[in-house]
């Protein structure tokens, strides 16, 4: 079989290897849809403190397939079943794992991180990840594409669940990437009365406003924290999310907020940066400040099901799709930064 491997900073080769044998309490997966996340990208460009420096590592964790080999001490998983899987495996006796939330576990383990992920024809699922119910079975409508892209939404939503949006809300997105896309998808879904987006290039949010922006702001043109309360009629935002590793954005989002305003900083900065916040504005105007990361089990199941009932429409954020022969390629365009999503198909010989 054929698997895209990281090799160490910058250096993703396209590898012939040996179909990797089940044991006995273990299940292989065929691959049929892998989309590329920043997360990724971050690794490829910078390694990760979890792939040692000789390691090589098959990246992807946004992945879905088919069940082609069973372990055989493994009874609740058959030949055939179509799947999707959660990356983060909690170590399952932490005070985190005992909440069910395994992405805050502080001794996980991940596909794509420290465990072979998705860029790969067959993947093996491992007893920790069936033990922890990291293995979904997907719908038979569910194309293997959405279940691919339904990891990267559980993460919004796992943010945007504790902003308890309402449809009184005014939302601000910034940032023009996939994971902006569905924040926009979600604030349409919800409902919400004005959802603006903040970008620094034309081209990236014409791509991106049709998925639910009310209103763009184009950085590069404008003062940004202006042009949202113009828009607004100078009332602010009441939910803010930043979706791009820049310092800038998370002050302008903070001071786009309005009274009551509730914002979480979705995408990291780069390691050591700090951001100054005028802490008087979050106490006099009740603001909330919140993060998240990745998401849990139970997020997951809450994004698949929005994802079957047709709520959000996770493919309408892809824009590029490649072939297994074409892998390097697609991470070579990927970190271009054109486009939004990129999926591979590591069961097809070439897309584009
Ligand atoms: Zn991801
Ligand atoms: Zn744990």
């Amino acid at each position: 079989m054929r698997a895209a491997v990281f090799k160490g900073k910058g250096h993703i080769s396209l590898d012939e290897r040996d179909r990797p044998k089940p044991k006995a309490d273990e299940v292989l997966v065929r691959v049929f849809a892998a989309s590329i996340c920043g997360t990724d990208l971050k690794v490829i460009r910078g390694g990760h403190f979890r792939v040692g420096e000789n390691d090589t590592r098959v990246l992807g964790h946004e992945l879905a397939g088919e069940i082609v080999e069973v372990g055989r001490h493994v009874t609740q998983w058959k030949i055939g079943t179509r799947v999707s899987a959660v990356p983060n495996i909690g170590c399952g006796h932490c005070d985190m794992c005992r909440r069910g939330l395994n992405n805050m576990c502080p001794d996980y383990s991940a596909f794509g991180i420290d465990i072979d992920g998705g860029f790969q024809q067959y993947m093996i699922v491992t007893p920790q990840a069936l033990y922890g119910g990291n293995l979904f079975k997907i719908p038979e409508t569910m194309s293997f594409e959405e279940a691919s892209l339904v990891e990267p939404l559980s993460c919004c939503f796992n943010g945007w669940k504790d902003l308890q949006v309402t449809p009184e809300d005014r939302v601000l997105v910034m940032g023009t990437g996939p994971i902006a896309g569905m924040f926009l998808q979600l604030a349409k879904a919800y409902g919400t009365r004005q959802v603006i987006v903040v970008g620094r290039r034309a081209e990236r949010l014409a791509e991106i406003a049709p998925l639910g922006a009310t209103d763009t702001v184009d950085s590069s043109q404008v003062n940004v924290v202006e042009e949202v309360m113009r828009l607004t009629d100078g009332h602010g935002v009441d939910v803010a999310l930043t979706c791009a590793p820049a310092p800038e954005l998370q002050v302008q989002a903070i001071e786009c907020l309005a009274r009551l305003g509730r914002m979480n900083f979705f995408s990291g900065l780069s390691k050591g940066s700090k951001v100054e916040i005028d802490t008087n504005k979050v106490h006099y105007w009740g603001l909330k400040l919140l993060g998240s990361t990745g998401s849990s089990v139970e997020d997951y199941a809450k994004a698949l099901k929005l994802v079957e009932t047709g709520q959000i429409r996770v493919t309408d954020v892809v824009t590029h799709r490649f072939g297994m022969a074409d892998a390097v390629a697609a991470f070579e365009h990927a970190l271009s930064g054109r486009g939004m999503k990129t999926i591979i198909y590591p069961q097809e010989e070439t897309l584009q």
